[in-house]
């Protein structure tokens, strides 16, 4: 089999394979909405139908498997998943079995979608599920994180089924649930692989995440992190800067990239900093205008590379924290956190950097996915993953998110080719 005729078949399935994501969008499988997980998860088992791949329902309640120490206690995460724990789930996998002996290769892509938390900021109304295409922009929630590198995977199934005798060793897709809150989606589909027994012999695994068209050996790991500040406020006309508790957190807001410095330092690991990335996303507190802030609640969320001892890290930040604001300053990590993962070079990584793909401009690292992402449960599987799709970090979860149709492709050419090779001697 030749490069062109992978080509060919590609072009062949490539309207299937559109349409599929469109439809994907259209269905808008947020947490939220359990009937358009349902219908994405209906979609991906009949393309593998139509490919004459019989797909695997794996249903499931989370209280399953729970106690793992893998799993993500989401019940944590604020109510609005306080039954997450009850509720019918379904991952879809599909295996391919060439017949021959060699080694096993996972695909794995994530079909629920980052919910619309700004729809007022969308340039269409509905524009999340609008799945329009406009020039060479397909657009809706999902388009690039990660639907439209799911679809490719799926596609890649189909071409793989149809040339079977051609290649050696066995490929799995898994199309999971979840991984927008956490990850326990991959998690369930590990465990049942593993019961399966379809984790032994030689693996690798492939992530289709927005990596910016990166072939990403690490991903970052992520902690929660809650900020008090308190302080006595009284009337205006005496108050002093002291009174607002306001100014406490500026104070740390402002420090905060010196304190990571300060803790890298600490650590010996002072290489890694500038691979850390922080971010405030919740600040609330006071009710009159005229009353200088007795209470000040903010949240961030920092992400770390795997060589920071997450622990470590943040028994420095804290002491740290408290160090520069006098004590004034409270600090509380959640439960809500996972470790960095940076893995084995498989087979899979070899492969897949024999060619060169060209950095696009939302390039941060060369080899670092930049986000927290299911490859650590991977790495905890001991299976060598990396991270490698379409479009890019800074289109997902954003407004107007879009994927190029044009840089599908090309990432569809490439990843079929190299899956190729990989499962070839
Ligand atoms: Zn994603």
């Amino acid at each position: 089999m030749t490069e062109k005729s992978l080509l060919f078949l590609m072009e062949r399935y490539w309207p299937e394979t559109i349409d599929l994501l469109r439809n994907l969008i259209r269905a808008h499988p947020t947490y939220e909405n359990v009937g358009g997980l349902e219908q994405a998860s209906l979609l991906i088992s009949s393309f593998l139908e139509r490919s004459g791949i019989s797909p695997i329902e794996i249903c499931y309640k989370n209280e399953e498997f729970h106690d793992h120490s893998l799993y993500v206690r989401t019940e944590d995460f604020g109510t609005m998943f306080s039954d997450d724990k009850y509720r019918r789930k379904k991952n879809i996998i599909a295996i391919i079995d060439s017949g021959k002996p060699g080694s096993t290769l996972i695909l794995n892509g994530h079909y629920d979608v980052d919910c619309v938390s700004t729809p007022e900021q969308w340039y269409e109304s509905q524009g999340w599920s609008s799945a329009k295409i406009d020039g060479d922009y397909l657009y809706g929630r999902g388009a690039s994180d990660m639907l439209g590198g799911l679809c490719v995977l799926l596609l890649i199934m189909r071409i793989l089924q149809e040339k079977k005798d051609e290649w050696r060793g066995r490929v799995v897709i898994t199309a999971v649930c979840d991984e927008e809150i956490g990850g326990n989606g991959t998690l369930k589909t590990l465990l049942w692989l593993e019961k399966n027994g379809i984790l032994e012999g030689e693996i690798s695994a492939l992530i289709a995440e927005p990596s910016g068209r990166l072939i990403c050996r690490e991903s970052l790991g992520f902690f929660h992190i809650k900020l008090e500040a308190t302080r006595k406020s009284m009337h205006m006309g005496v108050a002093q800067k002291e009174n607002n508790a306001l100014h406490d957190v500026i104070q740390i807001v402002k420090d905060f990239p010196a304190l990571i410095e300060k803790v890298c330092e600490d650590m010996s690991r002072l290489t890694e900093q500038d691979k850390i990335i922080f971010n405030w996303g919740i600040i609330s507190g006071g009710r009159d205008a005229a009353i200088p802030l007795g209470h000040v609640h903010l949240e961030g969320a920092i992400f770390l590379p795997e060589a920071l001892d997450s622990q470590g890290f943040q028994e420095r930040l804290l002491r740290e924290i408290l160090l520069t604001s006098g004590g004034v300053v409270k600090i509380e990590f959640s439960s809500f956190n996972f470790p960095g993962a940076l893995s084995d070079t498989g087979f899979i990584y070899q492969n897949f950097f024999l060619e060169k793909v060209l950095p696009t401009e939302h390039q941060v690292f060369p080899d670092i996915f930049p986000s927290p992402c299911d490859a650590r449960l991977f790495k905890s599987f001991g299976i060598p993953v990396i991270v490698y799709g379409p479009g890019s970090l800074a289109q997902a979860h954003a407004v107007d998110e879009y994927i190029s149709l044009k840089e599908l492709e090309d990432y569809a050419a490439h990843c079929m080719e190299s899956v190729w090779r990989s499962m070839h001697d």
